[in-house]
């Protein structure tokens, strides 16, 4: 085959792998059992890696350097996944807003142990929490244990309580609402969680009850289950956003795992009452962020997450 011609198709449909194996151009039949296989070949690659959760004690009380260590060693193993494969699935990209006529950066926010830490065991002290909220659940045979939260072990019974309706405890991180209220000044607002909806729902609803400071929501159908061991937050369901102007902000970094310099690292929140973190990351929104031309290039400069990598795989 011509070079020009495999040139194309590997950077429209980024498919290199598949030419490397059969060096031909698909008809539109096989290309529809191609992109099928490439959402298999996702499936095989990553249920050939083991990933342990990130220890969630060494990553908070001031140990950030040691998280961001952990954390690269593990995301490092993951360099060769072709996330783009598990994008074309098409039940990722529901619900999500056609963000292109927005002028502002977009500021996506994870939700649990990023803005919230909820308690699942229903058997809590009522004081003890900031608020208990209350949720409904699908009842359905196949969600039952299905709500925890994206890196906690705390789980939740989907049909052990009458009429479905859960009671959660939940710790909200210091500064939260005025965090929102000024970021919501100069981003677009939107919380990205691997959460499910119904339980993602009532705490966003708490959070910014009048609908006024987050724009959407994405939920766990919205990311790459990656082996049943965590969910990648791929940007690129935004198809017709500059992945320049998107930044995440999340405690897990396996959520921005395909797009390593998307993402802002913050430490995990329990119920720290001494916890600050979200002014720090809300300093560097707005002096290093806003001003940038390319979110990428500014994260780079100041994390060195890619370096980083770099130097560990090298
Ligand atoms: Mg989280």
């Amino acid at each position: 085959m011509k070079s020009s011609i495999k040139k194309l198709f590997q950077k429209s449909l980024n498919i290199e792998s598949i030419f490397n194996e059969s060096e031909k151009i698909p008809s539109s039949n096989e290309k529809l059992t191609s992109e099928h296989s490439h959402l298999n070949e996702f499936k095989q690659q990553s249920s050939s890696i083991h990933i342990f959760p990130l220890g969630t004690k060494e990553n908070h009380s001031g140990n950030y350097s040691k998280y961001v260590e952990t954390s690269l060693t593990h995301i490092s193993q993951l360099l060769h996944i072709k996330f783009e494969y598990a994008l074309e699935d098409p039940k990722i990209s529901n619900n999500v807003p056609n963000l292109s006529l927005s002028q502002k950066k977009i500021l996506l926010l994870d939700l649990d142990e990023t803005l919230v830490h909820a308690d699942f065991s229903e058997e809590f002290i009522d004081d003890k929490y900031d608020t208990i909220i209350k949720f409904k659940s699908k009842n359905e045979e196949n969600e039952k244990n299905d709500f925890f939260s994206d890196d906690d072990s705390t789980w939740c019974d989907a049909n052990d309580s009458e009429d479905d309706l859960h009671s959660v405890g939940l710790f909200v991180r210091n500064g939260v609402n005025d965090f929102l209220k000024e970021a919501n000044k100069y981003f677009d607002i939107g919380i990205f969680t691997a959460s499910v909806k119904e339980y993602a729902d009532a705490v966003i609803s708490f959070l910014d009850p009048e609908n006024k400071l987050i724009k959407f929501r994405l939920y766990r159908n919205n990311c790459i289950n990656f082996n049943d061991s965590f969910f990648v937050k791929d940007l690129r369901i935004f198809k017709k956003v500059d992945l320049g102007k998107i930044i995440l902000v999340d405690n897990s970094m396996y959520s921005f795992a395909a797009q390593i310099n998307n993402g802002i690292l913050i430490n995990s929140f329990f119920n720290d009452k001494n916890d600050y973190e979200l002014n720090n990351v809300l300093e560097y929104l707005i002096n290093f962020i806003l001003p940038a031309e390319d979110v990428r290039d500014v994260n780079e400069e100041f994390f060195n997450f890619r370096q980083i990598i770099n130097d560990l795989v090298s």
